[in-house]
């Protein structure tokens, strides 16, 4: 054989296996940090834009492994929704929310909407719902403080489209609020606002990458009409500039979730963000 051919190939077999031997040992620490809390929820605030005033959090997970450091959720999530582990990190992380929601009511804090990530793993049945809802009632959280966030990827499937409209309905039955994430970001978005019942869009960052031009300034302009005449929020995702925090208030987008104003906290960090507000 070639050897040049032959180093290739060794070459891409060795980068193969060095990626699942990542992957077999991330997916085998699993259920030890999950045990030790190693997985934590961060805070990034979702600030009103009318009032200046943050308006709510979304809760993003944090891998801090002990050896290897903070690992960020691109690096094991697509991996747990492949081996199923999603759900269960899915689970402990609304878990840990409603830890949090009732300690702030404990503390006679003002309660701040918190939000929700749920893989489309979970929407293989519309019975999954009711496990969050026994969770929210044994912490006693109060109707319509927690909200789910179901990334726009999970509406493309026609097997799930049935399901994902009960979930909904359920959703909304048991008093959560259902949020359409990366709004934008694929094809056909619109088509998705008449067919599923949700509260909030999450514009997707893609659209403000490079909103100089006019035509980028009119397809926002238009989806916050839009939305506003539907009776559905708008958070606008990923804003990192004071000029597209201009263009935003000027055509009426209700919150703003971006480094401008915090990247996602620790909670502690994020509790003192908040009371300097
Ligand atoms: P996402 O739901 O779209 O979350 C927003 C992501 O954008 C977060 O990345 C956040 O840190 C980042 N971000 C916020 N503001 C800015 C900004 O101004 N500029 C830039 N460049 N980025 C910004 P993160 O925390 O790394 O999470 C990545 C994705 O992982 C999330 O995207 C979400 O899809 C997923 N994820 C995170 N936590 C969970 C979870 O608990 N469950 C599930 N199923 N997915 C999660
Ligand atoms: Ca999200
Ligand atoms: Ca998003
Ligand atoms: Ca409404």
């Amino acid at each position: 054989q070639d050897p040049d051919v032959q180093q290739k190939c060794g070459f891409y077999d060795n980068g193969l296996t060095e990626k699942l031997k990542k992957e077999l040992e991330l997916s085998e620490l699993f259920e030890s940090s999950l045990k030790n809390h190693d997985f934590q929820v961060y805070l990034q605030p979702k600030t009103e834009l009318k009032s200046g005033k943050a308006a709510g959090a979304e809760a993003l997970v944090r891998w801090l492994h002990p050896e290897r450091g903070m690992i960020l959720p691109g690096d094991f999530i697509p991996l747990f929704e492949k081996n199923g582990k999603i759900c269960e990190l899915d689970l402990y992380v609304f878990k840990e929310v409603c830890k949090l929601l009732k300690r702030w009511i404990h503390e006679g804090r003002k309660l701040l909407p918190v939000s929700v990530n749920l893989s489309r793993q979970h929407f293989r049945t519309a019975e999954t719902l009711k496990r969050f809802y026994d969770i929210a009632k044994e912490y006693g959280i109060p109707q319509g403080i927690i909200e789910f966030e179901l990334t726009e990827s999970i509406f493309f499937d026609n097997k799930q489209i049935k399901i994902v409209q009960e979930s909904i309905r359920k959703m909304h039955q048991y008093g959560f609020l259902c949020s359409l994430d990366d709004f934008g970001s694929g094809f056909s978005s619109l088509g998705l606002l008449k067919e599923f019942d949700v509260d909030t869009i999450k514009l997707d960052r893609s659209f403000f990458i490079n909103t100089s031009g006019t035509k980028a300034k009119e397809v926002i302009r238009c989806l916050i009409e839009l939305a506003q005449s539907l009776d559905v929020q708008t958070v606008a995702e990923g804003i990192e500039k004071p000029e597209q925090l201009d263009y935003l208030r000027a055509v009426g987008c209700d919150m703003v979730q971006g480094y401008i104003y915090s990247r996602p906290l620790p909670i502690p960090e994020f509790e003192e963000f908040i009371e300097k507000m």
